[in-house]
């Protein structure tokens, strides 16, 4: 507390170059240190994006190339959707397992995507059709139309 993010980034930058990490250092409980800004608390990263003009989307997320959560030099930082950032994470493998991908996608038997089962449910298509379309099983053509399986995909209309 008390460190407004400007101090914060201030204090991070002191004596680095432009390539180097600038590190915030972490919350007592090692967190990433955070502030608030109009009204909403952000990481100190997302500061400085705001301060060098540059906002961040709602839906996306910054991402660090330096892979140091801590790190606030611009340089290192980029703006992804969310399903990169997780990507990126667990390619780095920072993520446990069971967040790496969505509840349907990360069943390994499935090689169908939400996308997928989206269309499967609208379509109008046949099973067999559906099958051929997707190298899939009888089953599970029917058990995705159904909603026996990917309860998670939204139906849509
Ligand atoms: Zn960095």
């Amino acid at each position: 507390m008390g460190k407004s993010a400007r101090q914060w980034i201030a204090l991070a930058k002191e004596g680095k170059s432009d390539d180097e990490c600038w590190e915030v250092p972490p919350t007592p409980s090692g967190g990433v240190r955070s502030s608030l800004y109009m009204g909403k608390d952000l990481h100190v990263y997302r500061h400085v994006l705001t301060m060098i003009g540059c906002d961040v989307p709602s839906g996306l997320v910054v991402m660090h190339s330096c892979d140091n959560r801590h790190c606030c030099n611009p340089r290192h930082l980029s703006i992804g959707t969310q399903s990169e950032n997780i990507l990126d994470a667990s390619n780095k493998g920072r993520l446990p397992k069971e967040t790496r991908s969505h509840p349907g996608e990360s069943n390994p038997a499935s090689v169908l995507t939400e996308r997928d089962v989206l269309y499967i449910r609208q379509c109008g298509l046949s099973t067999v059709e559906l099958m051929d379309k997707y190298h899939v099983s009888k089953g599970t053509i029917n058990d995705a139309r159904a909603g026996r399986t990917w309860r998670n995909v939204p139906w849509e209309g």
